[in-house]
């Protein structure tokens, strides 16, 4: 049985029901990565043993009829900015090339505990920045669709993984779009929760006030059931939310008759590629054919989403990585003068151009004299941009649209035009600005069979809305 294409809660019901063995399902998904890995190179590092070892243990809890956890037996790959404990966690980057965590983000806690099988750590931007998984020190990940493009970013190894049938399920943070994009791209589902909701504890960070946490996944409902593992408090974030943890699997099934979907002008102009508007377009129209009211609003200051967060996610970024420095973690040059001179080598040696470009972004944002010309002009903006989606909410309960504006580009085709990789996230950003939660579910193929995705975004904590309405459109597709 080809085990690896089966989708998660297929995967869980066979080994509860003693139909297969967690270890068949381990053997068999390391079978396919060893074929296909070598074309697509989604991961960074591969688990195997553990793997194993864990399997080894589910299946004996099976044998004793001991009660098992929500992720039974189910493969899933992890971003590599996530901290994984005696595992190397790259961030894909040189300089933090060797290092191994003491501990555990909160999220491989969870997943653990309920029985989920953590097969290895995929690919990425360096530290997350990036839209196309070309700024990784450890070499590009191919789009599964077509090898010759990108897969997106920055969570590009994990979306992969997913379209190949290298995972069942995947982790991913989305600082400015990262699960959604990547997710758009290879024909996959994405979710960015409301800020607060799922913990950064262990998430190497990059932009603390936007960075999030996400479950990607082939299916809605199997994106929801890794949303139920990993949501929830956690007294190690103190951005983190006690809020109460719905069923988020429960009533996914539901009609939206009713429901009011808003659709943003500003989000389907002349700048989108005129096929991904088309199939955004259907998939509004399926979506008021099976009941729901469809109305045009207006998030009038959406235009200025790119500039403020590229000042924001800068100064936080410049902020956050002062911390390598040779000293504390990963890398530090051999040969050096003095203090300052082993600091400035390690960090020149050690990043990569994207990340530099980052740093000195943000520390020019920051610096006196500046400080109130853009950094603090842009939180401004920021609250403008969360105003507009308060507005829109008290009319409508979700807003659509496009994920992207482009279809997955070719590997090359964008890496020397910083600014026009920056304008991929135009539609993601102000989601991040704004703390909502949005999800990324595939609504169609190009000419070309590329992926296109839609995104559906929600109010604060209506995770479950958004998930209804993507199922709605899966259903509709299948
Ligand atoms: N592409 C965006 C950036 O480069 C988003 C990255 C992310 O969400 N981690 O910053």
């Amino acid at each position: 049985m080809n085990l690896h294409k089966l989708n998660a809660l297929n995967i869980r019901n066979l080994i509860v029901n003693k139909k297969i063995t967690t270890r068949e399902v381990v053997e068999d998904i390391f079978r396919h990565i060893e074929i296909t890995e070598p074309q697509v190179k989604a991961y960074l590092t591969l688990t195997r043993e553990d793997a194993l070892k864990q399997a080894e243990t589910i299946d004996a809890k099976i044998q004793r009829g001991e009660k098992l956890g929500l992720l039974a037996g189910i493969p899933i790959a992890i971003k590599d900015n996530i901290c994984t404990e005696g595992v190397r966690t790259t961030c894909a980057s040189r300089i933090l090339e060797n290092f191994i965590p003491p501990y555990s983000a909160f999220v491989i806690g969870r997943i653990k505990e309920e029985d989920g099988i953590i097969i290895g750590k995929t690919n990425l931007d360096e530290f997350a920045m990036g839209s196309s998984c070309e700024n990784s020190a450890f070499g590009v990940t191919h789009n599964p669709h077509d090898l010759s493009r990108v897969p997106g970013g920055s969570s590009g190894g994990s979306a992969a993984a997913l379209a190949s049938d290298m995972a069942t399920l995947a982790i991913g943070s989305d600082t400015g779009g990262s699960v959604r994009q990547p997710a758009s791209f290879c024909g996959i589902v994405g979710l960015k929760p409301t800020y607060g909701l799922v913990s950064r504890y262990g998430l190497i960070a990059f932009a603390s006030s936007l960075d999030q946490i996400g479950p990607m996944a082939k299916t809605v409902s199997d994106t929801a059931l890794l949303l139920q593992v990993i949501a929830g408090y956690d007294e190690q974030d103190s951005t983190s939310v006690k809020t109460d943890i719905p069923d988020y699997l429960a009533g996914i099934e539901r009609e939206i008759t009713g429901l009011r979907i808003g659709v943003p002008k500003e989000y389907l102009t002349e700048g989108v590629e005129l096929e991904v508007r088309e199939f955004v377009s259907q998939s509004i129209k399926v979506l008021e054919k099976i009941g729901a009211k469809v109305v045009e609003i207006s998030l009038p200051h959406s235009e200025y989403g790119i500039a403020t967060y590229y000042l924001v996610a800068t100064s936080e970024a410049s902020s956050n990585l002062a911390r390598y420095d040779g000293v504390h973690y990963g890398y530090r040059a051999t040969d050096y003068t003095d203090l300052i001179n082993m600091y400035s080598k390690s960090r020149s040696d050690g990043f990569g151009t994207e990340v530099k470009r980052r740093v000195l972004l943000g520390t020019f944002a920051l610096s006196s004299g500046y400080y109130d010309a853009y950094y603090l002009r842009a939180l401004k903006v920021r609250r403008l941009i969360r105003q507009d989606f308060d507005n829109a909410f008290k009319d409508v309960d979700v807003l659509i649209g496009p994920t992207s504006p482009i279809l997955p580009f070719k590997i090359g085709e964008r890496i020397d035009d910083p600014l026009k990789m920056y304008l991929c996230d135009i539609f993601t950003v102000n989601v991040n600005l704004s703390g909502l939660p949005g999800i990324s579910v595939p609504c169609g193929l190009s000419k070309e069979r590329l992926p296109i995705g839609l995104q559906i975004v929600g109010r604060m904590f209506d995770e479950r809305t958004i998930l209804t309405v993507a199922r709605a459109l899966e259903r509709d597709r299948a």
